[in-house]
């Protein structure tokens, strides 16, 4: 079914991919874009698309009622996911949002919050198939090797960390190992975060530069052997096809999902 959609972070770097693909390659409209940044200004000029016009605009719960999407992609910034959540979901609107930052505690209220006011969110800190499919991989491979640590990397213009990928890798692992690694020396940190932060017993080391989209490398270590299990997004393209399988499949879920992987067939 067509679907009326908002776009929110319409002019960020993942907000105006989202917006090229489903200008050029869905059938669903393209109702309101939102943004902090050009308002009032044209995307479809902006962005190059040859597209009826669609004026830049700053207030998303006005934008609602002035365009009743069906549904709000949300790619922002984690200071304001939460209240653009609040926003949407009060107004019964489904969202998919792959905007960070949101704790475990926020998802608690938010399947509340959207049970409520009968609407659906999907929340997924990686729509990359293939890092859906990493974490999967390393939550098997947590069954049997249990000594593991995180490297994530991403562009030097990302906000938070760790990334939400690694919190939710970290996650899975713990859910499926059987023991723990016990370090028996004591160790000696010469620089404080040299060894990474610690996601209960599991290490996540951050590396930020320019040049790298979003990558990840999940390494096991056993006695005389090691697997590395790594992903990588060389553009923000690679998010997109997640984000059209999230956009078919919003009106068949209840309440909140959090990651894609409950999509996959
Ligand atoms: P970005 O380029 O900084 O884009 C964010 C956009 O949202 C900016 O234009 C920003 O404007 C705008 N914005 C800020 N507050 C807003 C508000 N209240 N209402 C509407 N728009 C607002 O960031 P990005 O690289 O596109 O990433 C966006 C988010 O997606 C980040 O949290 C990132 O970690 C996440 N991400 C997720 C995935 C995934 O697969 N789930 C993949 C890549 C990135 P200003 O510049 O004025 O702040």
């Amino acid at each position: 079914m067509k679907k009326r959609v908002l776009v929110n972070g319409a002019c960020g770097r993942m907000g105006q991919e989202v917006v090229k693909t489903i200008v050029l390659e869905r059938d669903d409209l393209l109702v309101g874009v939102c943004d902090q940044v050009n308002i009032g200004r044209n995307l479809m000029d902006l962005l190059g698309l040859e597209a009826e016009e669609l004026i830049i605009k700053g207030d998303l719960r006005q934008l609602i009622e002035e365009t009743r999407p069906d549904v709000i992609i949300d790619f922002t910034t984690p200071t304001v996911v939460m209240d653009n959540i609040r926003i949407g979901l009060a107004s019964g609107v489904d969202m998919i949002v792959g905007t960070t930052g949101i704790t475990e505690v926020d998802l608690e209220s938010i399947d509340k919050l959207a049970r409520e006011n009968k609407a659906n969110i999907l929340i997924a800190p990686n729509f990359a198939l293939g890092a859906v499919l990493m974490m999967r991989f390393a939550a098997e491979a947590a069954k049997y090797i249990y000594d593991v640590e995180i490297i994530e990397l991403h562009h030097d213009q990302k906000l938070d960390s760790p990334s939400g990928t690694a919190i939710k890798t970290a996650e899975l692992i713990k859910q499926n190992r059987k023991e723990m690694r016990v370090i028996e020396q004591e160790e000696i940190e010469k620089i404080t975060g040299a060894r990474g932060a610690d996601a209960e017993g599991i290490k996540i080391h951050s590396v930020r530069l320019p040049g790298l989209v979003a990558h990840q490398e999940v390494i096991f270590g056993a006695e005389g052997q090691s697997l590395s299990i790594r992903h990588d997004s060389y553009n923000r393209k690679s998010f997109m096809p997640g984000v059209k399988l999230a956009l078919d499949k919003i009106d068949q879920i209840s309440g909140l999902v959090y990651g894609l992987e409950h999509l996959l067939a």
